[in-house]
């Protein structure tokens, strides 16, 4: 756990352009944007996925992280967008620190790779 980025970014000891923040999320932009609007809602507690956060029984916590990534969108001006929570390896997921992606700013496409 301590070698992971986005506890790190959470933390404030790696920088990130961070959008928000309260006492349970934090929203950045994703460094290597897949969208001209790409930004990552993560929680400030390690999680390694949202499957773990659901098995844990915190489904308030998930409704927390859509909620803000919803505003998030809003906010840059996307109110066509799409939400993604890559999870496990053959989920695509890269990084195991939960993490909801909020894509949007040009045509989405589907299927996903
Ligand atoms: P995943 O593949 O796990 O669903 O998504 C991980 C995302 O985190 C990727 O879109 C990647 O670009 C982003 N990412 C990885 N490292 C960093 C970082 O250090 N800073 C920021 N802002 N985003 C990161
Ligand atoms: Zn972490």
């Amino acid at each position: 756990m301590n070698d992971c980025i986005f506890c790190k970014i959470s933390a404030g000891e790696v920088p990130a352009e961070e959008l928000y923040r309260d006492d349970d999320v934090v929203g950045i932009v994703d460094v290597n944007p897949q969208a001209p609007k790409h930004m990552l809602v993560l929680t400030r507690k390690h999680y390694g996925t949202m499957s773990e956060i659901v098995e844990r029984g915190d489904e308030e916590l998930a409704g927390h992280m859509v909620a803000v990534a919803t505003k998030l969108a809003r906010k840059a001006g996307i109110p066509e967008y799409r939400l993604v929570v890559n999870t496990g390896a053959e989920g695509g997921q890269t990084v195991d620190h939960v993490h909801v992606h909020v894509l949007g700013g040009r045509q989405m496409t589907w299927p996903p790779g």
